[in-house]
């Protein structure tokens, strides 16, 4: 899949919920987001920097690359006080690094691929890939935050 880069306008359109159940195609299209971002070293990965205006994004933030997870729907419903600021990189902003000051943890109420829903909290990396792609869900990049 071919990753949508800034300045493509495509990055600030609105996304769309995802309607249950899931159908065939939508589940070969989270199976490609999860490959691309494996292809392309990424630990998180919105729809719409696939080209698809949906609520959803898959991250994996194990160093073995061995679990990948998908949050579809996506609402945070918790944030830290704390924050901490890290540099972040996006597969859609090639060769930036912005320091952004994100909570160090997150609530997240979202679906998994099967409809279920579920709620978990998110500390550290994982927190801070979830908020950078629930960003990408709301059109906003990390170059709007330096
Ligand atoms: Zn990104």
């Amino acid at each position: 899949m071919r990753i949508v880069e800034q300045p493509d306008i495509f990055l600030r359109e609105p996304t769309t919920n995802v309607k249950f159940p899931l159908s065939q195609e939508d589940q070969a299209l989270i199976d490609q987001m999860i490959e691309t971002m494996y292809h392309n070293n990424g630990i998180g990965l919105a729809a719409n920097q696939v080209g698809y205006a949906r609520r959803m994004f898959v991250m994996d933030t194990t160093t073995n690359k061995t679990d990948p997870m998908v949050f579809i729907n996506p609402v945070i419903k918790k944030k830290a006080h704390e924050k901490l600021t890290e540099e972040e990189g996006c597969l859609s902003c090639p060769k930036k690094l912005v320091d952004v000051k994100r909570p160090v943890y997150v609530g997240l109420e979202y679906y998994c691929r099967h409809g279920e829903e579920q709620y978990k909290t998110f500390y550290y990396l994982s927190s801070r890939v979830i908020q950078h792609e629930m960003d990408h869900l709301e059109g906003k990049l990390i170059t709007d935050l330096s």
